[in-house]
């Protein structure tokens, strides 16, 4: 069997939902009688169309999912995730502004697992800078994590 990682971590803005959670969204969030998400001015709030089959695809392989997200809007954040209802997918969770090494650090040291074991997605180059010198291997997202940015990852981290 191919080499696979033992943990797998999102970053959340432009990762896995199309918004800025701290500028473009306006926390609090409801859900409204159909099921979907408005903030409070009533705009409807959505994740990217596949990222929830990404998170169930990779909790499927029995491989434990973290988020690293540098947003200061930390409670709008965790209600986002409680409302899509991807916190049940979610092991470990760094959610606070300042340099994604340290997110790296503290996600290793809760779990235990080595940072070069971990495999990351993120639509920023300078977080893919910073955590790629720890030895994690990392996946620049352009437009949104997808199936197929999945794939590849898990196919990085295989041959790295
Ligand atoms: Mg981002």
């Amino acid at each position: 069997m191919n080499k696979r990682p033992r943990l797998v971590v999102f970053d959340l803005d432009y990762t896995l939902w199309p918004f800025w959670v701290d500028t473009h969204v306006d926390p609090p969030f409801r859900k409204s009688s159909d099921g979907s998400v408005l903030d409070s001015n009533g705009q409807h709030v959505r994740l990217y169309p596949e990222t929830m089959a990404v998170l169930e695809q990779v909790h499927s392989k029995g491989i434990p999912i973290a988020l690293a997200s540098r947003t200061g809007e930390v409670q709008g954040a965790r209600q986002l995730l409680e409302m899509f209802g991807l916190e049940r997918y979610v092991r470990y969770e760094e959610i606070y502004p300042g340099s994604k090494a340290i997110h790296f650090q503290r996600l290793s040291q809760q779990s235990g697992i080595p940072l070069p074991q971990m495999l990351f997605f993120d639509d920023e180059s300078r977080n893919i800078q910073d955590v790629s010198k720890l030895g994690v291997t990392c996946i620049l997202v352009s437009n949104g994590i997808t199936l197929a940015l999945l794939k590849q990852g898990l196919e990085a981290f295989a041959n790295s």
